[in-house]
């Protein structure tokens, strides 16, 4: 044994004792354990509804014939215009949400009458490490507290009645690489919580925190560590035979952004894991021989004990991912018929396309189809459920671009699906959109934003508008009713655009959805038929609930499109887009006739570049540079998304020292700058580095100019 593993062995014995000795006192009064199994009518006291994160509602007062005469209730006009994510609570008459950058709310769920509202105040240079908007999914609720993570880390217990916080706990193992967006989930006193960041240098884990106290019970990374430090446990041990190189200098990504679901029926919790990092596993060898190459536990769904956050068992997705195919998206526990024999599964849709249904208890592979197109995989095998890799699709050893579908936004992301009990459908808010990887050859870490090892300026869209336009054309979005017996479709609504809101199932025979268009939909659960829409006057990506109150059932949703496909997409998201951000909660009942305010004209921008003075050299640096600082936020080939600044329009492209003022001495750095999260990228950059950029970006916005594009 190496001093270093001994070491760290004789460290980590007192801590495993002490970890089983942490006595958790489960909640009593409040919200308890047995209300959140057995559900509460009328309420719903969890992000997914209920353990199994079904998202769907027994409550069956709307229906199918009469959703046409769904109403808005009351509105709430939200504070912020990012992204918003969250499904609201409901509790004993009080609605819970969360918005962008943390905040909760609670409301009178009845009439919209603010109760109380917490910011956690979070920095807002924290957007340079959040790869995907300022968003936040939801809290929990149990005992009489709330629970919320916010984006700088921290998990949050509040007074459920005043808003006050009780405790605050920094849960990240640092405030530089790590951010959280989930929702936090409750079970047996101890409330669970994971992190993003496997796109900068995350080492991936969940962890449980007693809810009483914050204190931490355990933890389970996903990844292993440097092995001269010694394992953590025989699981860490056995996922290092399956990474090669230094894989613990950039973390190894495995992130545990968003899935996590309790099963009370076995104690488990089982998670999904993100990708391993960076995405090309060239630039740091972190693949090792065939057989050696999986890199556990990323892209999987992971099962540990909930008392101890042992491990229980995996099951991979996709083994040495390198597409950015995040196992993330939720999983959603129940009992099915499957080859004649019941049994109790989860089921899942991740980025890489493919439907998985998996026992439960053991992650033994039961069957799997493709819900999407894909073109990353020959066949899966129907014994084992591992992909057969298709050899093009590894872009790193090919050495050319590969146009992979689907790409990295995923066939479907953290939006929720629904499971009908009744249909034995589930409902899953598809994207069908390819993305074009290319390794970068010359790729090194960096000490500050996104690490992908992806030669982001080779493949970003070019000025020519027949690209465009087939790229446009090839990117839809889909809301499937999938089959997860038959493994096929019951039936799909097209969508023009992808990124569409998530789904809530009801007992009325109804499918409610909102779209990236900007309208908030109802469908009949067992054939698709559109019954009901409202105009929400701006996207909606968030999933809706459903509860009920003094015998009158509501339905909720929050609006506002942005997240990730917003502001990394582009003139994909810029010119798909059909609404501007505006951020706000509407909740719908039946015989309501609320009206939202008329839309503000919003003002045309037209662009008007100074001319390009530079060299073609020069900018075609510049390009490079921009594609793997910049264009994370500031959106691909330099058209943002809606959200961030378009930078083609920044009134200080004709001035090169207020320019490099900005982007190396940080002017625009909150809250001193007034900036919104612009930091100095002084870590990173030299002064020629950002007169490149400027190039690019006047020479870009001359481009689209000369193309007759007036904004
Ligand atoms: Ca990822």
């Amino acid at each position: 044994m190496r001093l270093g593993i001994a070491l760290a062995v004789a460290l980590a014995l007192p801590l495993a004792a002490c970890s089983s000795k942490v006595e958790v006192t489960p909640a009593t009064e409040g919200v308890t354990d047995a209300m959140l199994v057995n559900g509460v009518e009328g309420e719903w006291l969890t992000y997914g509804g209920d353990y199994g994160e079904q998202r769907f509602s027994p409550l069956d007062q709307i229906t199918a014939d009469n959703v046409g005469e769904l109403g808005l209730a009351w509105s709430v006009d939200l504070d912020t215009a990012r992204g918003q994510e969250a499904t609201p609570l409901v509790h004993d008459g009080v609605m819970y949400i969360t918005t962008a950058w943390s905040k909760v709310k609670a409301y009178d769920a009845a009439t919209g009458a603010v109760k109380w509202e917490y910011d956690p105040e979070v920095p807002r240079e924290t957007l340079v490490r959040a790869c995907c908007d300022a968003v936040n999914r939801g809290v929990s609720l149990y005992g009489n507290n709330v629970f919320v993570a916010t984006l700088d880390g921290r998990l949050v217990a509040l007074d459920q009645q005043t808003g006050k916080e009780v405790w605050s706990q920094v849960t990240v193992p640092n405030q530089e690489d790590y951010t959280i967006t989930g929702a936090p989930r409750v079970a047996n006193g101890l409330v669970y919580i994971g992190s993003g960041g496997a796109e900068y240098k995350a080492r991936g884990y969940i962890a449980a925190f007693d809810h009483a106290t914050g204190k931490e019970v355990w933890r389970f990374h996903t990844v292993p560590g440097n092995p001269a430090d010694g394992f953590e446990s025989d699981a860490m041990e056995k996922a290092a035979e399956t990474w090669a190189g230094e894989w613990w200098e950039l973390g190894g990504g495995g992130t545990v952004w968003d899935s996590i679901t309790y099963d009370p029926k076995t104690n488990l919790v089982l998670f999904g894991t993100g990708n391993a990092e960076p995405w090309n596993p060239g630039a740091n060898g972190r693949l090792g021989k065939e057989g050696q190459d999986d890199n556990l536990y990323t892209s999987s769904i992971v099962a540990v004990h909930a008392d101890t956050g042992e491990y229980a068992w995996h099951f991979q997705e996709t083994p040495e991912d390198r597409w950015d195919y995040d196992s993330n998206a939720q999983i959603t526990i129940t009992d099915m018929e499957i080859d004649g024999e019941m049994r109790h599964v989860a089921l899942h849709a991740p980025k890489n396309g493919y439907f998985y249904v998996l026992d439960v208890e053991t992650g033994k592979f039961l069957n799997a189809g493709s819900f999407a197109m894909q073109n990353w995989t020959l066949g899966i095998d129907p014994e084992t459920g591992k992909p057969q890799i298709n050899p093009e699709a590894r872009y790193e050893q090919t050495g050319k671009p590969w146009i992979g579908l689907p790409g990295a936004g995923g066939a479907h992301s953290w939006q929720p699906m629904s499971y009908s009990p009744v249909t034995g459908l589930v409902y899953i808010p598809a994207n069908l959109a390819a993305f074009p990887y290319m390794a970068d050859e010359d790729w090194e870490a960096s000490d500050i934003g996104f690490q992908t090892g992806i030669d982001s300026a080779a493949v970003a869209m070019p000025a020519d508008e027949a690209v465009q336009k087939a790229a446009l054309d090839a990117t839809t979005g889909a809301l499937i009713a999938w089959d997860p017996v038959k493994q096929e479709a019951a039936w799909t609504v097209p969508y023009k655009a992808p990124w569409n809101g998530g789904t809530l199932a009801t007992a009325g025979n109804l499918v409610f959805q909102g779209d990236a268009e900007g309208n908030f939909n109802a469908y009949s659960a067992d054939a698709g038929k559109k019954l009901w829409s409202f105009p929400a006057q701006s996207g909606v990506m968030a999933a809706p609930m459903t509860y009920s109150i003094n015998g009158e059932q509501y339905v909720a949703v929050l609006v506002g499109w942005g997240g990730v496909w917003d502001v990394a997409t582009g003139i994909l998201a810029h010119k798909g887009r059909a609404t501007e951000n505006i951020s706000r909660l509407l909740v719908f009942k039946l015989g309501a006739s609320g009206k939202l305010a008329d839309l503000p004209a919003s003002a045309e921008r037209v662009l008007d570049p100074p001319p390009f003075t530079g060299t073609e050299e020069l900018a075609l640096t510049g390009a490079g540079t921009y594609g793997r600082y910049c264009s994370v936020c500031h959106g691909d080939a330099a058209v943002a998304g809606g959200l961030n600044p378009d930078l083609r329009h920044s009134a200080t492209l004709g001035d090169a020292d207020t320019f490099k003022m900005i982007v190396i001495d940080g002017a625009l750095s909150p809250p001193e700058g007034g900036g919104n999260g612009m930091v100095s990228f002084q870590k990173a950059l030299k002064p020629e580095d950002v007169e490149g950029i400027r190039q690019y970006l006047i020479k870009r916005a001359n481009e689209d100019l000369a193309l007759g594009s007036t904004k």
